[in-house]
């Protein structure tokens, strides 16, 4: 059986345009990534490319020749940006404008009016350097980024394999061979790169969904304000947080936040250097914890910290570097930063009961607020379970009670 060149190629560019319009208003149109951006040119320029090759054997093959080989390693470039934006998000752009200059450079001085497959083995081997570093983007994503990431790197590897193995054998042979006319010629190679073109598209879209499900999740447990863990968000990361510890057997802490007479801000200075005053304090917390500390905007002006790992008076020392992180910071209208209070309570080693934590360090808060403000104050918890606590004493502003 002899594949016809002109019917595939129809089909294949009737295939691309269908998947250009079903992946445009499937998938960009909703996430508008970068990842689906770059596919969408990817797929627009295997569409025009491949069209370009209905133009051998006329006059215009001379300009159009050269101009499809390019165009075609343009989209397979194209498929290697859209990979390397799962990881980062700058576009390598003078490499991903070598492979397609040098194919056009290849083909435009390798007699493009009588040869149809001017600059070949340039060609052929731009398409297998490019579809390969975009199999290797894939796996160089963390395994847990997507289902559907090892079978693009599967499909990708393939199709590099299968156009190194074609320059290979270009070179070898020429054109004309029988092995290369037989088994790499344009017939077969097009109704592979069909089949691969629609699998690559569909689990291009499926990455796009899980993209879109990733980032919805990720704002759900977000406050919009200050950029950190919202209480649910906090509560769900703190359990599992708590579970670890009680399993590894290590101690932890929970410190409550509430900023003194934050209404007073809003009344003199408006609500917008209220919500400035509120970011800073993110910001001031952002640059004292640790990573592996957890800290959520609890509701209003009061935050929540969880602090693995760490004892009562390490978790004071962090309430201080706040508080003065805090008064570092400028205020639009230039008045002084508000004090902050904290209620600060042991995750007990006996039976990790975060509930239990965050309600003895409300109780220490309180007991901080009744006692000035302006101070940290540790809870005592009685021996066993429950919420029920007390607060040491306060001993005095900005002062944190000793053991
Ligand atoms: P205390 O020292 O006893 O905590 O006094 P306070 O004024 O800080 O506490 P109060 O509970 O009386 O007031 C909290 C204020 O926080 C009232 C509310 O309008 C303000 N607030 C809550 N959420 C936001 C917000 O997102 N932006 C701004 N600007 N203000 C907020
Ligand atoms: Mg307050
Ligand atoms: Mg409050």
């Amino acid at each position: 059986m002899t594949l016809d060149i002109t019917t595939l190629r129809v089909a294949f560019g009737a295939l691309a345009v269908t998947l250009f319009v079903l992946f445009y208003t499937v998938s960009f149109r909703h996430t508008r990534s970068a990842y689906s951006a770059w596919w969408c040119v990817a797929i627009a320029c295997f569409c025009t490319g491949s069209s370009g090759y209905l133009l051998d054997g006329t006059a215009h093959q001379v300009w159009a020749n050269p101009l499809a080989n390019t165009l075609l390693v343009m989209g397979t470039a194209s498929v290697w940006a859209s990979a390397r934006t799962l990881r980062t998000s700058r576009p390598a752009w003078l490499q991903l404008s070598a492979a397609p200059l040098l194919t056009l450079l290849a083909s435009a001085l390798d007699n493009p009016a009588t040869n149809t497959w001017s600059g070949g083995p340039v060609f052929l081997g731009m398409m297998s350097l490019t579809i390969g570093l975009a199999s290797w983007e894939l796996w160089r994503l963390p395994s847990s980024y997507s289902r559907v990431q090892a079978p693009l790197a599967v499909a990708s590897a393939l199709l590099s394999v299968l156009y190194l193995a074609r320059c290979l054998v270009f070179v070898a042979v020429g054109q004309e061979g029988y092995v290369f006319a037989t088994f790499f010629g344009s017939g077969i190679t097009t109704l592979i790169s069909m089949l691969l073109l629609v699998v690559v598209s569909f689990s291009a879209a499926a990455l796009s969904a899980e993209q879109i499900a990733t980032d919805l999740r990720a704002r759900a447990d977000r406050d919009a304000l200050t950029g950190l863990l919202n209480r649910s968000g906090f509560l769900d990361l703190a359990t599992v947080q708590a579970d670890r510890l009680a399993r590894t057997n290590r101690p932890g802490t929970v410190i409550l936040a509430d900023l003194d007479f934050f209404k007073s801000v809003n009344d003199t200075h408006g609500h917008a250097a209220g919500d400035t005053v509120l970011k800073a304090f993110a910001d001031a917390c952002a640059e004292t914890v640790r990573s592996t500390d957890l800290v959520g905007r609890y509701g209003g002006e009061e935050f929540i910290f969880l602090l693995p790992g760490a004892s009562v008076s390490r978790s004071e020392d962090i309430t201080r570097d706040v508080s003065m992180a805090l008064r570092g910071n400028s205020t639009p209208g230039g008045f002084e930063m508000p004090t902050v209070s904290y209620g600060i309570a042991a995750i007990e080693v006996s039976d990790y009961d975060l509930p239990a934590a965050i309600a003895a360090a409300d109780q220490a808060l309180y007991a901080a607020k009744a006692s000035g403000r302006d101070m940290s104050v540790r809870a005592i918890r009685p021996a066993g379970k429950g919420p029920g606590s007390s607060a040491e004493p306060p001993q005095g502003p900005l002062r944190v009670l000793e053991e």
